[in-house]
């Protein structure tokens, strides 16, 4: 075993996880991966509408964002395992929850967001996608690695929605990361430690949730020892950290900006202050959605370098 290998795994060194409290269950078959048949596609569709629905009557997803989400958590459920769709519900319940939760303390700094708190199905796609890509060739090709990559993406946007919607609360005046300067609140690539903290949580917290998950209902192939889930729930953090700093600094340069003509802040949208905002600055096919497929994408790429440097 590699040195970082060596050292991450040295204090669980021997342990092995006691047997899932749900095997031999009905709920084990429902959750195990490699199922077939009609039933999971239904209980996917039901479930995830279900979500979506509950999403849909608390604002936190618009009609399109609805869909697209029982989409995502329907090719998630039916063609991946507990692991892959309870890692985007607690991607999705996490977020929602810090979103309501900063819209109930009416932060200022959300009007120059591109897209205040209800999400679109751009929105969606730009943090599920991805995922239900790599949960379709895992069903293709299986490979431990695919997994690997997956729990990096959502780990990413996790980070990512987590540093957004905390770091919004911060006190501190933002920086940007590009170059250091203070930045008004709500400057895509403006970051602050809390949001930067609140970022590394949510990595970490996808990590776990993925332990959790594979301990309940493990993939074929994972790791028996403790210590080979946790590199892999460590190594899903660092994507989701790398990511999530890929975020700011692509949010920094090339993402594009505009000016409102009647408050002179930059901003991501297209309109505000009730007026049509000018560009001023990044590639005008970068938006926000286009940012955060790029920065989870790179999660997910470190995540799985990691994981097969490692195995
Ligand atoms: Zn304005």
């Amino acid at each position: 075993m590699s040195a970082p290998g060596y050292f991450l795994g040295l204090p669980l060194a021997g342990l092995t996880l006691p047997e899932s409290p749900l095997a031999g269950s009905w709920l084990y078959e429902l959750l195990a991966p490699g199922r077939s048949g009609a039933l999971p596609w239904l209980i996917g569709l039901a479930g995830s509408l279900g979500i979506g629905l509950v999403a849909r009557r608390k604002r936190a997803l618009t009609r399109s964002g609805a869909a697209a989400a029982g989409l995502v958590g329907t090719l998630l459920f039916a063609l991946g395992s507990l692991v892959w769709f309870a890692v985007l519900v607690a991607f999705f319940a996490s977020s929602t929850a810090f979103t309501l939760w900063k819209k109930h303390l009416r932060s200022e700094a959300e009007g120059s967001y591109e897209k205040s708190g209800t999400r679109d199905a751009g929105q969606v796609f730009a943090n599920g996608l991805a995922g239900a890509g790599l949960c379709v060739l895992n069903a293709i090709r299986p490979d431990p690695l695919w997994l690997a990559a997956y729990l990096g993406v959502m780990a990413s946007v996790t980070a990512d929605t987590w540093a957004t919607e905390l770091g919004g609360l911060s006190r501190a005046r933002p920086r940007s990361i590009r170059t250091g300067r203070p930045v008004p609140a709500g400057t895509s690539g403006g970051v602050t430690w809390l949001g930067t903290l609140a970022g590394a949580a949510g990595a970490v917290f996808i990590g776990g949730a993925a332990v959790v998950c594979l301990w309940l209902v493990p993939e074929p192939h994972q790791p028996a020892a403790l210590a080979g889930l946790a590199r892999l729930a460590a190594f899903a953090a660092l994507g989701g950290i790398a990511g999530s700093a890929a975020d700011s600094l692509l949010g920094a340069t090339l993402q594009r900006r505009y000016r409102c003509p009647v408050c002179g802040r930059t901003v991501e949208r297209r309109e505000h202050c009730g007026q049509p905002t000018r560009p001023s600055g990044g590639w005008s096919r970068m938006n926000n959605d286009a940012v955060n497929v790029l920065s989870s994408l790179a999660g997910g790429a470190l995540a799985v370098l990691l994981a097969a440097a490692f195995r």
